[in-house]
């Protein structure tokens, strides 16, 4: 996963395409992230009390990967990741101002 938590990413496709967010939490096994306030879905909660109505929340849904692009911040564009490897460590730069991420 090129994504990790902190990140700031944009998403580019379905219903909150266009919108930026910090990533915070990623799910490696399922390629997914967890974008705030982003792909917020809602969901019914019925009350306990009987004479209380339930009440509509809004959830954060994990988010696939392939819809969402790394937001650089030295250029401040929505980008692909690339790696650049010196002295044995890895880091990862933005793949239009090889500014590193
Ligand atoms: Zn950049």
């Amino acid at each position: 996963m090129k994504i990790k938590k902190g990140d700031q990413v944009k998403i580019v496709s379905g219903k909150d395409k266009g919108k930026t967010g910090k990533v915070i939490r990623v799910f490696p096994e399922d390629n997914k992230v967890l974008v705030e306030g982003l792909n917020l879905f809602k969901k019914h909660v019925k009350s306990r009390q009987q004479d209380k109505k339930g009440e509509i929340i809004l959830i954060p849904k994990p988010i696939t990967v392939s819809k969402i692009m790394m937001m650089c911040s030295s250029c401040n564009k929505p980008t692909r990741i690339g790696y650049s490897v010196s002295a044995g460590n890895k880091t990862r730069i933005c793949k239009k101002c090889k500014q590193t991420l």
